[in-house]
């Protein structure tokens, strides 16, 4: 189909972005109208990979049809009516999600789960959570340098990630941090003030760092000794990214508070903190709220997202996806190593194949030739495909990258 000579010139939708839009993402390079799994298609009708799933968001493929028929179902049935009464979606996604987070880890009396629309929210209801349950003195939180938790006041200032903060001082107080992967980092920032310490399993944004396992298990034995609550931020690893149903499982610990969000809708925005029952008794009617949090479109979309992901088993295709995509990576002369866990991945880019070059402007370059993947750091590239990616679409993606790194590598003849 060619959008071109239906709509607006391609390149019309940039200058009328660049008018109306504020400024804080940049003009975006192109405008996408379409997508179906892992396929993307712009306004020239120009296809293209999705390597990035709008930053770990639409893990089982764009317009995906049960989700697509859910929406539409929900959409003309009910929309809202507010939280001043139950709605069904919900009530499914929250018991699902309170199992698949306790699954493994030996938590065997249920949690609860309250509802919110987007990550960074998820993350302030689970702040005000644990304040609430420590109460004034011990609402010290301690998070780690490098993550990133959110843009909110109180989700920038968990945000270990300073030269954020500055052009928003003052931001709340009470927040601390300490150095990732270590133990010994964490327990000296440790004084009776701290009621929480909130953390990453994978630090995404910071650069795909996975946690070590021994790091969380030191973590929370720091938790158990002191009755401080541990609050894993699961929002972009949550709901099988990183080849468990969440990250902290990799370590066989428990949680006293999870956040998720980014996957949980498909794309449908929707956001969720789950708590021990124990924990999430201290917020009572009135503590917290959200006119839309959980509404029945979000919560229906979540719901069809929660069972196609229990039946395909996104765990697993995480895993072997993942070792695909990782070999495949590291046959391409221009990737040092590859890191991260399940298929949320980082590749490493040699100096002499970046040639000058940052990884956002070899991703650049890989969008142009039809692949969304995005510069992580400086030096390396974040890659998260879908689920459903297939072995030949990895294929596919992993030789459009082979081909930019060729052609901008200083070993290149020109
Ligand atoms: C994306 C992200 C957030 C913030 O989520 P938003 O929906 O963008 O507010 C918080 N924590 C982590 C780990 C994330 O990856």
């Amino acid at each position: 189909m060619n959008y071109a000579a239906s709509g607006p010139e391609p390149g019309d939708s940039r200058d009328r972005w660049a008018g109306a839009l504020m400024g804080n993402y940049g003009v975006p390079p192109l405008t996408f109208v379409r997508g179906a799994g892992t396929e993307l298609f712009d306004d020239t009708g120009t296809r293209y990979l999705d390597f990035l799933c709008g930053l770990a968001v639409t893990g089982l493929g764009h317009a995906h049809p049960r989700v697509a028929a859910a929406v539409a179902e929900q959409a003309s049935t009910l929309l809202h009516v507010s939280n001043l009464f139950v709605t069904e979606p919900q009530l499914e996604v929250a018991e699902r999600l309170d199992a698949l987070v306790r699954a493994g880890t030996g938590q065997d009396t249920p949690g609860r789960v309250l509802f919110q629309n987007s990550g960074a929210e998820a993350n302030e209801a689970a702040l005000k959570l644990a304040r609430k349950y420590h109460g004034r003195g011990r609402h010290g939180v301690l998070a780690a340098f490098r993550s990133f938790h959110g843009r909110t006041f109180a989700t920038l200032a968990a945000t270990g990630q300073p030269e954020k903060h500055e052009p928003f001082q003052p931001l709340p107080e009470g927040f601390r941090h300490a150095a990732w992967n270590d133990v010994a980092a964490f327990e000296a920032a440790l004084d009776p003030s701290v009621g929480a310490i909130l953390l990453e399993p994978l630090q995404g944004e910071g650069g795909v760092n996975p946690a070590d396992v021994e790091f969380l298990r030191g973590v929370r034995r720091l938790c158990d000794e002191r009755g401080i609550l541990l609050v894993m931020d699961e929002i972009q690893t949550g709901l099988g990214r990183t080849g468990a149903w969440f990250g902290f499982h990799h370590a066989g610990i428990r949680a006293d508070i999870v956040t998720v969000a980014k996957a949980l809708g498909n794309g449908v925005p929707i956001g969720a903190v789950w708590a021990t029952a124990e924990v999430a008794s201290a917020f009572g009617p009135g503590d917290h709220g959200s006119t839309f949090a959980g509404q029945p479109l979000a919560a229906a979309a979540a719901r069809e997202v929660l069972r196609v992901m229990e039946e395909i088993d996104v765990p697993l295709l995480a895993r072997e996806r993942g070792a695909e995509l990782t070999a495949l990576l590291e046959s391409v002369p221009g990737v040092a190593g590859v890191r991260g866990l399940g298929l949320l991945l980082a590749a490493e880019l040699r100096p002499e194949a970046l040639n000058g070059r940052t990884a956002a402007e070899v991703a650049r370059a890989c969008l142009d030739a039809g692949l969304v993947v995005n510069g992580v750091t400086s030096t390396a590239l974040r890659l998260a495909p879908p689920f459903t990616v297939s072995g030949d679409e990895l294929v596919e993606g992993v030789g459009i990258l082979a081909g930019v790194m060729a052609e901008g590598s200083a070993g290149e003849a020109t």
